[in-house]
C-alpha cells in the first residue's frame, strides 16, 4: 500500500522494458500509477470504511428508466426461450466445446452487443439487465456466461465505450454487436497479478507499433477476431511509454494462436496462448493514451467485476433449487435429510447467502447504471464476496447431496437418476476466486482504497521512502484531520435503541452495521498508528478489514431490499442473512487481533527454506519435467495455428 506516485512503469535506460528485474517497490509503483486517485463522486463503500453508514447513498436504490427496463425484459424473455430450447449445457460440458450454431444463435439475439449502445447496433442494456442475462445464460452453461462476460466486460466493447475515440467506436462496435467475439490479453507466463513484469512490447515504428510477445490464458482467445492487447511501449523521444492498451485485429499477420488451454472447470472455455511476432498495429488503434493501459483495464473492471458476481448469483440460485428438492426427497435415518440439523444449517446458509448476493448485485448494478456514485470499492467487494461465498455454497451443496454430489451428471443419468452437475458447478466456480483480481489482490486493492482517506493525509508518515521533512508535514496535516474525525467514531445512531426504526424488525441489524462500521474504522486507525509503514505488509489484518466491510455492505443491501419489498418472505431472508453475517463479522473482529498471522509468516519462510522437507517423504517425488514458469523466445511461431474460425 505505497503512497500515490504517478510515474509510469520504470523503463531501463536502453529503452527496453525493465521487466525481468522488477523489484517490489517498482511493482507497487506500477499498480499505484494505474489507480484512479481522485474521488469525484460519493461512495457508500468508502464512507463505510471511514465509519459512516451513508444509507442515503443506497436507499432507495436508483430505478431504471421504464424504456430501458422494458427493452431489457424483452431481451431476457427471448434469451430464456433460446437457452431453454437451443443450449445443451451437458453437451458443452461433455464435448468441452460450445457449438458454432449456439454462438450464431446468441449473436442473432444480440447477446454479443448487450452492453453496446443502440447507435452502434447493440442492445444498449443497463448493467442490471446485462447481469441478469449473464445469470440466466450461465445457468444453461457457465462457459457461455464466461464467454459473453469476457467479450463485453473486459474485451473490446467496454474499454472502447469508456476510452475509445469516435472513430474507433464507429469502426469496431458495430462488428462486435453483430457477433464478432473479442478477448482481453494482459496475462503472460511471467505476468499474473503483477503487471510490472510485462514483457510484451509495442515498439514505435512509422505509423504505428510492432507488437511482440506471448500472452497467456486469454479467454475467447481462440475465437476472437478483435483483441485488447496490453503491451509495454519503451519510452523514447515523442513517446511517453509505459503499459498501453491496443485494439488489434485478430487476423493480423504475425499473430498465432499457439494453444487452446484446458482447465479444472469451464470446459467449454475458448482460452488461448497467443503469440505476437512483429504484428503491426496502427497508431489510431491505441486506446486512450500511451501509458494509460492499466488505468483503462482497472476502470473497465469496475463494472466488469459485476458480471462475474452475476454468474455467482446464478450458481447460488441453482444450488438452492437442488438443495430444496433433494433434501426434502432424500430420507435417511427416518427423516428427510433437510430435517437433520447439520444439513438444515447448510440449506439455511445457501438460501440466506443467495439472497445476500442477489441483493448486492442488484444494488451495485443500479448504482452503476445511475452513475451518481463511485462504485470502485463496491465492485471490488462484490467480486470478492460473491466468488468466495458462491464457492462455499457449491461445496455445501455437494455435502448435502452426499456421494451424488461427487458423481458426474453423466454418470448419474446413466444410472437413471437426475443428472445434477453439482461437481461441475464447484469446478466451474473455482476460477472466480482467481481471475479478474484474485481474492488476495482484491483484499489489497479494496484495502488500499478503503484507507485512501488516511493515506491522503498521513501517506508520507507511513511511506517508508518519504523524507523526514515530508513526514513532518504529513504529521501536522494528519493531526488536524484526526482531531476532527476521531470523535465522530465514538457515537452514532446505531447506539440509539430506536435508531433506524423504519427498518422494522431489521432495525437491530442496521444498527449493528452502523456500530460495526465505526468500530472497523477505529480498528483500522489504531492499526495504522501501530504499524505505520509496515501496515501494507499486514495482509491478514487488511484482508479481515475488507471482509468485514463486504459483510456490512451485503447486510445493508439485504436490509434495504427487504424493507422496500415488504414481502414477509424477503424480510425473513434478510433477517437470516444478517444473523449469519453478524456471527461472521464478530469472528472477523476477534481475529483482527487474535490470530496466527505472524507465526504463519515465519513458518512459511521455514517451509520454503526446506526445514520441514522430511514431511514430504513417503510419497512419490514430484516430476521435475518442465519449468515452473515457461519462458518464451521472440520470433515467429513454430507451431500450427489453433484458431477456431466461425
Ligand atoms: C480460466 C482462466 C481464464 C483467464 N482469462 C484471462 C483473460 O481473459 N485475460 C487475461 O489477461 N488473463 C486471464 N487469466 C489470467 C488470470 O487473470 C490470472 O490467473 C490472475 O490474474 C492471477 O495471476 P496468476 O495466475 O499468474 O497468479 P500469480 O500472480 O502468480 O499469483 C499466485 C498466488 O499468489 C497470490 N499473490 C500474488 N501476488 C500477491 C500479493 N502481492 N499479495 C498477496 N498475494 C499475492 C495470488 O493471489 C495467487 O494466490 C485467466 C486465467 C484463467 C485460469
Amino acid at each position: 500500500m505505497s503512497v500515490t506516485d504517478d510515474r509510469p512503469a520504470e523503463l531501463a535506460p536502453d529503452g527496453e522494458p525493465a521487466t525481468t528485474h522488477v523489484d517490489e517497490r517498482q511493482a507497487r509503483q506500477v499498480a499505484e500509477a494505474a489507480r484512479e486517485t481522485t474521488w469525484r463522486k460519493p461512495s457508500f463503500g468508502k464512507e463505510l470504511f471511514l465509519g459512516r453508514l451513508r444509507l442515503d447513498l443506497i436507499d432507495p436504490p436508483p430505478t431504471p428508466e421504464p424504456e430501458v427496463a422494458a427493452r431489457g425484459a424483452e431481451f431476457l424473455a427471448k434469451l430464456r426461450a433460446y437457452a431453454e430450447s437451443d443450449i445443451d449445457g451437458a453437451q458443452i460440458e461433455r464435448d468441452a466445446f460450445i457449438p458454432d450454431e449456439v454462438l450464431r444463435g446468441l449473436a442473432e439475439l444480440g447477446a454479443f452487443g448487450m452492453k453496446i449502445d443502440q447507435s452502434y447496433g447493440g442492445l444498449g442494456l443497463s448493467n442490471l439487465d446485462y447481469c441478469r442475462a449473464l445469470t440466466l445464460v450461465g445457468s444453461a452453461n457457465p462457459a457461455i456466461g464466461a464467454l459473453l462476460s469476457a467479450h463485453q466486460s473486459i474485451g473490446v466493447p467496454q474499454p472502447l465505450k469508456l476510452f475509445g475515440t469516435a472513430e474507433q467506436k464507429q469502426r469496431y462496435l458495430p462488428r462486435l454487436a453483430a457477433g464478432e467475439v473479442s478477448a482481453f490479453l494482459l496475462t503472460e507466463p511471467d505476468v499474473g497479478s503483477d503487471p510490472a513484469r510485462m514483457s510484451c512490447t509495442a515498439t514505435p515504428v512509422q505509423g504505428g507499433y510492432w507488437l511482440d510477445g506471448v500472452k497467456l490464458w486469454a479467454t475467447n482467445g481462440t475465437l476472437a477476431t478483435l483483441l485488447v492487447v496490453m503491451a509495454q511501449v519503451p519510452a523514447s523521444e515523442g513517446h511517453r511509454g509505459g503499459i498501453t492498451a491496443f485494439v488489434v485485429e485478430g487476423d493480423s499477420p504475425g499473430i498465432t494462436v499457439e494453444r487452446r488451454n484446458a482447465f479444472l472447470g469451464l470446459r467449454g472455455l475458448e482460452n488461448s496462448v497467443t503469440r505476437f511476432h512483429q504484428v503491426f498495429v496502427p497508431t489510431e488503434n491505441v486506446i486512450g493514451r500511451e501509458g494509460q493501459g492499466l488505468k483503462i483495464a482497472l476502470t473497465t473492471l469496475n463494472t466488469g467485476r459485476l458480471s462475474l458476481a452475476a454468474s455467482c448469483v446464478g450458481a447460488g440460485k441453482w444450488a438452492l433449487g437442488v438443495a430444496r428438492q433433494w433434501a426434502a426427497a432424500r430420507v435417511q435415518w427416518g427423516l428427510p435429510v433437510a430435517r437433520h440439523e447439520a444439513v438444515a444449517q447448510k440449506i439455511a446458509f445457501i438460501a440466506a447467502t443467495t439472497y445476500g448476493l442477489e441483493s448486492l448485485i442488484d444494488l451495485c448494478c443500479r448504482l452503476a447504471d445511475d452513475d451518481r456514485n463511485d462504485i470502485r470499492i463496491e465492485a471490488g467487494l462484490i467480486k470478492l464476496f460473491a466468488s468466495e461465498k458462491s464457492w462455499q455454497i457449491a461445496d455445501e451443496l455437494i455435502q448435502i447431496r452426499g456421494g451424488r454430489g461427487y458423481e458426474t451428471a453423466e454418470s448419474l443419468r446413466a444410472r437413471g437418476e437426475k443428472g445434477i452437475p453439482a461437481e461441475q458447478i464447484l469446478r466451474d466456480l473455482r476460477i472466480n476466486r482467481i481471475f479478474e483480481g484474485s481474492t488476495e489482490i482484491m483484499h489489497l486493492m479494496v484495502a488500499r482504497e478503503a484507507v485512501d482517506a488516511h493515506l491522503s493525509v498521513a501517506g508520507d508518515i507511513i511511506d517508508p521512502g518519504a523524507t523526514l521533512g515530508r513526514k513532518a508535514k504529513a504529521g501536522a496535516r494528519a493531526g488536524a484531520f484526526y482531531a476532527r474525525w476521531l470523535p465522530t467514531l465514538g457515537v452514532g445512531r446505531g447506539q440509539l435503541p430506536g435508531g433506524y426504526a423504519d427498518f422494522g424488525a431489521l432495525a437491530p441489524h442496521v444498527r449493528f452495521v452502523e456500530r460495526a462500521a465505526r468500530k472497523l474504522s477505529r480498528e483500522t486507525f489504531y492499526a495504522m498508528a501501530r504499524w505505520r509503514g509496515k501496515m501494507e505488509r499486514k495482509q491478514g489484518f487488511l484482508g479481515r478489514v475488507v471482509d468485514i466491510g463486504a459483510e456490512l455492505f451485503a447486510m445493508s443491501a439485504a436490509c434495504v431490499r427487504a424493507r422496500i419489498s415488504g414481502d414477509p418472505a424477503e424480510l425473513e431472508l434478510a433477517d437470516l442473512f444478517c444473523r449469519q453475517s453478524r456471527v461472521r463479522v464478530d469472528a472477523l473482529f476477534t481475529a483482527l487481533w487474535h490470530n496466527t498471522d505472524g507465526v504463519d509468516v515465519r513458518a512459511a519462510r521455514r517451509v520454503v527454506e526446506g526445514r520441514y522437507a522430511f514431511l514430504e517423504e513417503g510419497i512419490l517425488p514430484l516430476s521435475d519435467e518442465g519449468d515452473w514458469v515457461s519462458t518464451w523466445e521472440p520470433g515467429p511461431s513454430t507451431v500450427e495455428d489453433a484458431r477456431r474460425r466461425l
